[in-house]
C-alpha cells in the first residue's frame, strides 16, 4: 500500500484529520478508501504464513483479527479522539461489553452514572452481575455520590456526558481525579458529542466509547462501535475482540469512514439547529421547561462551555398535561421521524417515559427526571423553519 505524501497529518487540524487520517492507498491508486470484503488473506509461502500467524502484530490473517478497511477507521478515530489506538466493534454495545470483558473480573466494582443508555444499564445489571461484578449507579452531576461510591475495589467508572435526554453535564476532569484516586479507569461514552465537540481523553478519561451507529456514521445506515485509549488498554480489548468475535464488518467500517469526513460540518449544523429550536421552544406557552445545555440557565451550561465545542443535537422539553399531551404532540407532527434512534441527519422525536426509559419503574423515572410530559428531539439537518412548523403541528394537536 502507498502512503500519503509528507508528514503534515500529525500537526493538522482535527477537521483535516477527520478526512485524511488512516488513509492507506493500494497500488491501484484509488482516491476513496477501498472496502476489503474478504474474510481471510493469502500468504506468499508457508514461511510467510507462519510468521504472520505467530509474530507480526497487525499482519493480515483473518478479518476477525484485522481488516485494512477496519484498521483505517481505527486509525482515524484514534487521531480524532487523541488516543494512541482504537478498536472498532460490531456495535456500541459490543464496545462496552469488550471493555468489561477486558478489565473486569469477579469481585470487581463498577460505578456508573444513572442516566446512561438503557442497554448499558442492562449489560451491567443483568450480565456483569452474573459473574460477581458489583454495580452501583449514581446521579451524573452528584460529585459527593461519586466520591462516596468510587471506593477501593472499583475497576471501572462509567459515564455519559451530556446525559440523555436531559442534557446534564458531568465535570469530566473532576470525575477522572476521583476515579484515579482508587486506581480505576474512567470510561466515557462520547456518543452524544463525538470528538468534534468533546475529547474526554484530554480531560483525564482513560477510555472513550462510541456507538458509531449514531453521529459517527450520522446517516442511520449501519451499526458500529469503538473504544479509544492507550495502546496498552486497546491491546487488552483487541485480544478479547479477536478471540470472542464482536468485530466490525469492513463494509460498516467504510460507511463510518465516509461519515467521519463530514463529522465536523454535521455536528456544527446539528448544534446550531438544536440551539435555534431550543430557544424557540422556550417561548411556546405550552412548554413548561426546555432541557438543552446551550441555554444559559441550564444546569450544565458553564461546564459545557468549558469542555465542549458546541452543545450537540439532542434536546428535550416538557409539556403541561403529562403523557396525553406528549402523545398528542408527537402524533400531530408529520416531518420528524417517530423513532428512538438519534444522531441522524433526519430529525427524530420520541416519548422517553414510554419508550427508551419505559423499562424503569415510575420511581426510577421520577428520580431521573423523566416526566410523563417529556419529549426528546434529536435535531437533524432539515431547515429550521420546517422543524418549527412541524412542532407547530404538534402544538396544534394539543
Ligand atoms: C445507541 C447508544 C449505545 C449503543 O450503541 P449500539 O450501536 O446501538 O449498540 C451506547 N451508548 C449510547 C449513548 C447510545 O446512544
Amino acid at each position: 500500500m502507498t502512503k500519503e505524501r509528507g508528514n503534515w497529518l500529525d500537526t493538522s487540524h482535527p477537521e483535516t484529520r477527520a478526512i485524511r487520517s488512516g488513509v492507506k492507498r493500494t497500488p491501484e491508486g484509488e482516491h476513496s478508501e477501498p472496502i476489503f470484503t474478504t474474510s481471510s488473506f493469502v500468504f506468499e509461502s508457508a514461511e510467510d504464513a507462519a510468521a504472520k500467524f505467530i509474530g507480526q502484530d497487525g499482519a493480515n490473517v483473518y478479518s476477525r483479527y484485522t481488516n485494512p478497511t477496519v484498521r483505517m477507521l481505527e486509525q482515524r478515530l484514534a487521531a480524532l479522539e487523541q488516543g494512541e489506538a482504537a478498536v472498532a466493534t460490531a456495535s456500541g454495545m459490543a464496545a462496552i461489553l469488550s471493555v468489561c470483558m477486558a478489565f473486569l473480573q469477579t469481585g470487581d466494582r463498577v460505578v456508573c452514572s444513572r442516566d446512561v443508555f438503557g442497554s448499558t444499564i442492562g449489560l451491567f445489571q443483568n450480565y456483569m452481575s452474573k459473574f460477581g461484578v458489583e454495580v452501583c449507579f449514581v446521579p451524573l452531576t452528584d460529585m459527593d455520590a461519586w466520591e462516596r461510591e468510587v471506593k477501593p475495589g472499583t475497576k471501572l467508572v462509567f459515564c455519559e456526558s451530556p446525559s440523555n435526554p436531559l442534557c446534564e453535564v458531568a465535570d469530566l476532569a473532576k470525575l477522572a481525579a476521583v476515579t484515579h484516586r482508587v486506581g480505576a479507569k474512567l470510561v466515557v461514552d462520547n456518543c452524544f458529542c463525538t470528538p468534534a465537540l468533546q475529547i474526554p481523553l484530554t480531560l483525564g478519561a482513560d477510555i472513550v466509547i462510541h456507538s458509531a451507529t449514531k453521529y459517527l456514521d450520522g446517516q442511520g445506515r449501519v451499526l458500529g462501535g469503538a473504544a479509544v485509549g492507550s495502546a496498552e488498554d486497546m491491546a487488552a480489548i483487541t485480544a478479547f475482540v479477536r478471540t470472542c468475535g464482536p468485530a466490525m464488518s469492513p463494509f460498516n467500517a467504510w460507511v463510518v469512514l465516509k461519515g467521519l469526513e463530514t463529522l465536523f460540518l454535521r455536528m456544527e449544523a446539528h448544534s446550531s439547529n438544536a440551539q435555534k429550536l431550543a430557544e424557540w421552544l422556550l417561548l411556546r406557552p405550552q412548554v413548561v421547561r426546555v432541557h438543552y445545555s446551550g441555554l444559559p440557565d441550564h444546569q450544565g451550561h458553564s461546564l459545557a462551555c468549558s469542555q465542549q465545542r458546541h452543545f450537540g443535537g439532542v434536546l428535550s422539553f416538557e409539556l403541561e398535561g403529562g403523557r396525553e399531551a406528549a402523545w398528542r404532540f408527537i402524533n400531530g407532527t408529520e416531518l420528524m421521524s417517530l423513532t428512538a434512534n438519534l444522531g441522524d441527519v433526519k430529525t427524530t422525536v420520541v416519548h422517553p417515559a414510554t419508550t427508551t426509559h419505559g423499562r424503569l419503574s415510575e420511581q426510577q423515572r421520577n428520580e431521573a427526571g423523566i416526566t410523563e410530559g417529556l419529549i426528546r428531539i434529536a435535531v437533524g439537518l432539515e431547515h429550521i423553519d420546517d422543524l418549527r412548523k412541524d412542532c407547530d403541528r404538534g402544538f396544534a394537536a394539543l
